[in-house]
């Protein structure tokens, strides 16, 4: 005798449920007797990977500089499409700078808050020194530790902002005193090319 079809239909349920839990565990048991084949990876986990290098090379995660080839361009920040670099800094020599490829700088910072993980930064860096890192926690309980000073590699503090503060106000000095003594140079090399010009008239009337 046939069973009424909503009674075959409940039946067939539990046998699919059946079936579908037998499979699961199957695949879970067969990952905790073989953790090598594991692919997805547990968040945090990196020091239980099952392999040493197991973020791919390409990966997008947090960035860093390779200050000391900076030259302070400002490309990176342009072609941020949610502008979440800031820098600042002078050609000029000041103190409490960091020192880039000719350049000085008091701030480079970026805003994970706001970063679309996107790499348009990175693309276009002359000196190629800005790079997406392997690291990827950007958990925080404030977003203010979100913001990250790449020339630190730790979040921007109460302390960074001081010390930018006073390097914006050396900045303003010591770029216009280069500005001057630019001026100066340039005005002493016209007079000694006058001069020079002066002596070799002279020179060409005496004889
Ligand atoms: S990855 Fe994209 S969004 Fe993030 S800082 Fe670079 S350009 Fe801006
Ligand atoms: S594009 Fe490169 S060199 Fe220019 S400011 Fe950015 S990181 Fe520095």
């Amino acid at each position: 005798m046939a069973l009424p079809t909503a009674l075959s239909d409940y039946v067939k349920k539990i046998g699919d449920s059946a079936k579908a839990i037998v499979v699961g565990m199957g695949v879970t048991w067969r990952y905790m007797v073989r953790p090598k084949e594991i692919i997805t990876i547990e968040y945090g986990s990196k020091n239980r990977a099952p392999t040493k290098r197991y973020i791919p090379d390409r990966h997008r995660g947090i960035h860093y500089l390779e200050t000391e080839k900076c030259i302070h361009c400002h490309i990176c920040e342009k072609a941020c499409p949610v502008d979440c670099i800031e820098m600042d800094g002078s050609r000029e020599a000041f103190e409490g700078s960091w020192q880039g490829d000719g350049t000085f700088m008091s701030r480079f910072t970026l805003d994970l808050n706001k970063c679309i993980f996107c790499n348009l930064c990175c693309e276009p860096c002359p000196k190629e020194c800005i790079h997406m890192g392997q690291e990827f926690d950007v958990a925080s309980y404030s977003r203010a530790n979100g913001v990250k000073n790449l020339l630190t590699d730790l979040p921007w503090s109460v302390d960074d902002r001081a010390r930018e503060s006073e390097a914006l106000e050396l900045i303003a000095v010591v770029e216009v005193e280069a500005k001057e003594r630019k001026k100066r140079e340039r005005e002493a090399k016209k007079a000694a090319k006058e001069a020079e010009k002066k002596d070799n008239d002279g020179d060409k009337a005496g004889s």
